[in-house]
């Protein structure tokens, strides 16, 4: 059986027609209506502790754009005088994510400025951001870290930066819903910059299109609602920056729907990532923190002396119809469009990380079996390469592969979701 990269499986409209009936008797199919703000209040409830305040948006991009707009606020380009070339203002993120971020940035009129990573955690490297936060001052109009894959991303460090410096940070958690700390509470509870999700098929939180921004900031979420809603501050007439970015009731349904499911579902997604780290423990993963970490799929990196075999690894995958990405390689930086638009010097950790990334398939309906045959079959071809590798190198001795875990790593997971 082939096992896909991931395969969404949002909740079943099919299955929610009473549901559905009531919003087409309602008459209410957008704008806020009462399946948007049930899901809104139940999100707060659920996995921010009660504390704070979410504002649903159609997609996680246009959340990201709504975010930065406000954050940066309405002041004008710094240094623009009659004649003097206005100087950029800068969103500083790093290099190791995904398009949205840095399209969000340059839609709002700021240079992405790129920084290293951390090699552990692979989330923006604190050192580097405060290297950058010295050297271009207020010309950072906005700090936009991404939190890695669902990692639970120390957000007290970003408050404390917004107090001592005043720069406001955006957070991309993208695929972070789900997410929470030891103590239980969410990624992003109590957090008073603004913290933006995707609710997209293919994040663990799936519904198709939409989008979350949480923020423990109730003025800076009023305000977003506003913005979302063509800035109209007061009934049909813009006070603020604008666009549509409202989410559908359908839309909503789709998102309570699955907020009801989603324990489950994590539980299921916890237990594939367990058994990759231990089926599979020639990658390298991210930390394993004490609370739960949400996946998206799951990502490792290959032995260094395997970077340059990853094509033909993921080839031979796909041949045994295994699917596999390479989640952010290329790096922000190392696509054309971004590198001509954006700046950033000097990312090695990014270069290391990316050239090693593999993204191994992760998703609701995986089952153990699954699991089994997607490790054997990536340890068989890690070995190959490993062989392949010893042959060319000719006495270069290849790196030792950690012993191999049988058995009890698959024992745990439920056969079927
Ligand atoms: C998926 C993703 C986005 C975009 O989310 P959409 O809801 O599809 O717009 C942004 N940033 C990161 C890191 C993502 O993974």
């Amino acid at each position: 059986m082939p096992v896909p990269l991931v395969r969404p499986r949002p909740p079943r409209l099919s299955q929610a027609v009473a549901r559905l009936r009531t919003i087409e008797d309602s008459g209410v199919f957008s704008n806020f209506g009462p399946v948007n703000t049930e899901f809104e209040h139940d999100m707060v409830a659920r996995m921010f502790a009660g504390q704070g305040a979410c504002l649903t948006v159609c997609n996680a991009t246009i959340g990201l754009m709504l975010a930065v707009r406000q954050a940066i606020g309405d002041r004008p380009t710094l240094g623009q005088a009659q004649g003097v070339p206005a100087r950029p203002r800068y969103a500083l993120m790093p290099s190791f994510t995904f398009a949205a971020a840095a399209q969000a940035a340059l839609w709002c009129g700021l240079t992405p400025l790129f920084c290293d990573i951390d090699p552990t955690t692979w989330t923006a490297c604190a050192a580097d951001e405060e290297r950058l936060l010295a050297r271009h001052g207020s010309d950072i109009a906005v700090v936009m870290p991404y939190a890695t894959f669902g990692y639970d991303l120390d957000l007290a460090r970003y408050a404390a930066l917004t107090r001592r410096t005043g720069v406001p940070v955006v957070v991309d958690a993208a695929a972070s819903l789900g997410t929470r700390s030891a103590d239980g509470r969410g990624f992003g509870a109590g957090f008073g910059g603004l913290i933006v999700y995707s609710m997209h098929a293919t994040k663990s939180f799936s519904t198709g299109e939409g989008g979350v921004v949480y923020s423990a900031d109730l003025d800076a979420i009023a305000r977003l609602r506003q913005m979302s809603n063509f800035g109209f501050g007061q009934p049909r007439t813009a006070t603020m920056p604008g666009l549509n970015g409202k989410l559908s009731e359908v839309g909503a349904l789709l998102a309570h729907l699955r907020l009801g499911e989603y324990d489950d579902v994590l539980s299921h997604r916890t237990a594939l990532m367990r058994g990759y780290r231990q089926a599979l423990p020639e990658l390298t993963y991210q930390p394993e923190l004490p609370g739960t970490q949400a996946h998206q799929f799951a990502p490792g990196l290959l032995p260094p002396a395997l970077a340059r075999c990853r094509g033909e690894i993921t080839a031979a995958l796909a041949r045994q119809g295994i699917g596999s990405a390479t989640y952010f390689s290329p790096h922000l930086m190392q696509q054309d469009y971004f590198a001509e638009h954006g700046v950033g010097h000097g990312l090695p950790v990014t270069d290391d990380v990316a050239s090693r990334i593999v993204s191994l398939p992760l998703f609701d309906g995986m089952t153990r079996l699954d699991l089994i045959d997607v490790t054997t079959t990536v340890r068989r071809e890690l070995r190959r390469a490993m062989r392949g590798g010893r042959r060319a190198s000719r006495g270069i001795s290849p790196p030792v592969l950690p012993a191999l875990v049988q058995g009890a790593a698959h024992d745990r997971l439920p056969v079927q979701p």
